[in-house]
């Protein structure tokens, strides 16, 4: 048992920091440790130190946290680095995207073939690229021999570039894998008896292996479609579509099962238009990634939020009986998804599910456990070349991950035709950043369906580096 110092960088995230905050205090291995929650919005920064203060309290764990709006000393003497942060916020890619909109692109330009989720923007937030750089430099002065746990978005571009432009170790983390297992639940399936392996991008993973109790689990989905379940099938929120008609269409062109946030990522074939996402994505939100879908995820993300701040208000409230609280809000008070969270949270021992303290925790403790992390290919996918970062499983333990032998092989036309396009979609977006490169960016939006004329790809791209917060990005490529 070593205590180490946690750096979180974007503490104030919705998202992810209550969820680290929880699982760092029922990790017994990390006891002792100093963490250090760092974020430029001091009302977020409070509200999440004062929670995770009572937290410890309440839980009687052992350890100190630190609040800084101060990168520098958010980094001094840090052992890991975890990057929630969204430079910008969500204010400001829903301007971009408003401006893509008005040019004649629906969802934005960062909406593209193979990555059409809102906030993995790889062209427009040039500010959200050049931070990881930036963290990622400033590591190599302060905690050169720290880790970098890349986890705000985009991954895949972020992790790529942050190892091209400096020697930090960097691995990247999503939850995406978990589609797995909402697989397994759709088709009755116990998880224990399942030996699965996905492999691929971030947001870009495929079931390769899937044996269920000895025999070959795509038997079993293929039976789950015959019984017709998938005309049965209904979306309980945006996010559920890991059994949605597009996931079901991939599978039968690709060979095998998108998983996750790769269920997201297709063509224009079910993105062209809301009415197209609904047919594909389910009624009626048409997925996460529509006007409708983000629209929902953005309220959960409000309601989080208003949460921490009403709950670090609220002094007297006990953290540990939020369950309990609940019951006496009248039916449909609060959204199903964050109920679970707080059962979460409640309770004494359970873990969120992120992967980012299990995973300090094999490091530091020598406590081997499966997760599933992208890392530099090293042959572990044959036909990606090394150096790329790929979602892969692996065992992590004192000496680092061991990734599994990926068997069976992906399909040829997973290779081919995804996992190649959109991997030329990241080099095209880190040669655009890496040189300034303004005619990469309008020529990226030249193979684009939805541009008819260059004028409408330069209009686009000069109405978005005009943005009083584009100023740095604007002179980079304008020199570049
Ligand atoms: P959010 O806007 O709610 O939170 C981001 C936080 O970053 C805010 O508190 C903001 O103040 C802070 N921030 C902004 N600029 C900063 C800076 N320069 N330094 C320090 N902090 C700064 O966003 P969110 O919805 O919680 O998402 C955060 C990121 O996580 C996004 O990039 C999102 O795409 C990503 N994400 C990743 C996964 C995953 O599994 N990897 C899942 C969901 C979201």
């Amino acid at each position: 048992m070593a205590p180490v110092k946690i750096s979180i960088i974007g503490a104030g995230s919705a998202v992810f920091s209550m969820r680290l905050v929880n699982d760092l205090c029922k990790t017994k291995g990390l006891a002792g440790s100093l963490v250090s929650l760092m974020d430029v919005d001091e009302q977020r920064l409070n509200g999440v130190h004062e929670l995770a203060s009572r937290y410890v309290r309440e839980l009687g764990a052992d350890l100190r946290f630190e609040k800084t709006t101060s990168l520098e000393t958010c980094l001094h003497e840090a052992d890991f680095v975890i990057n929630t942060a969204l430079v910008g916020g969500h204010a400001y890619l829903n301007k971009v995207r408003a401006i893509g909109e008005k040019h004649g692109y629906y969802r934005g330009i960062d909406a593209q073939e193979l990555n059409m989720v809102t906030d993995y923007c790889t062209i427009t937030n040039f500010n959200q690229l050049k931070f990881f750089v930036d963290v990622a430099r400033l590591m190599e002065k302060i905690c050169p021999n720290a880790w970098l746990l890349q986890t705000a978005n985009p991954v895949f571009e972020g992790t790529n570039l942050i190892s091209r432009c400096s020697n930090i170790k960097v691995v990247g983390f999503c939850h995406g894998h978990y589609g797995v297992i909402e697989m397994a639940e759709a088709l009755g399936l116990d998880e224990n008896k399942m030996d699965w392996q996905v492999a691929g991008f971030n947001h870009a993973i495929w079931l390769n292996r899937f044996i269920y109790d000895g025999r070959n689990g795509y038997e079993l989905l293929e039976k789950w479609i015959q019984e017709g379940n998938l005309e049965k099938w209904r979306p309980k929120n945006p996010f559920d579509l890991q059994m949605s008609p597009a996931a079901i269409d991939m599978y039968r062109f690709y060979g095998i099962m998108p998983i996750g946030d790769t269920v997201r990522n297709s063509t224009w074939y079910y993105n062209k238009d809301f009415e197209t996402k609904k047919k594909w994505y389910g009624e009626p939100w048409g997925g996460p990634d529509s006007e409708e879908g983000w629209k929902w995820y953005e309220q959960q993300l409000k309601t989080t939020t208003d949460a921490i701040d009403f709950l670090s208000k609220n002094r007297t409230l006990k953290l540990l009986s939020l369950n309990t609280y609940l019951k006496f809000l009248p039916k449909g008070a609060v959204p199903v998804e964050m109920k679970k969270e707080v059962e979460v949270f409640s309770s004494p021992d359970k873990l969120s599910g992120e992967q980012h303290i299990p995973f300090i925790d094999s490091l530091v403790n020598n406590n081997a456990r499966r997760f599933v992390i992208n890392v530099p290919n090293e042959g572990y996918i044959e036909g990606v070349p090394n150096g790329v970062f790929v979602e892969v499983p692996a065992i992590v333990d004192k000496d680092g991950w061991h990734v599994e032998k990926i068997e069976p092989k992906l399909t040829d036309k997973v290779l081919r035709f995804y996992l190649w396009p959109r991997m030329m979609r990241m080099e095209w977006a880190l040669h655009a950043i890496m040189n300034g490169d303004k005619a990469a960016l309008i020529e990226f939006l030249m193979r684009d369906p939805r541009t008819k004329t260059l004028e409408q790809a330069k209009a686009v791209i000069e109405e978005i580096l005009n943005l009083p917060e584009n100023q740095q990005m604007k002179t980079h490529y304008e020199k570049g």
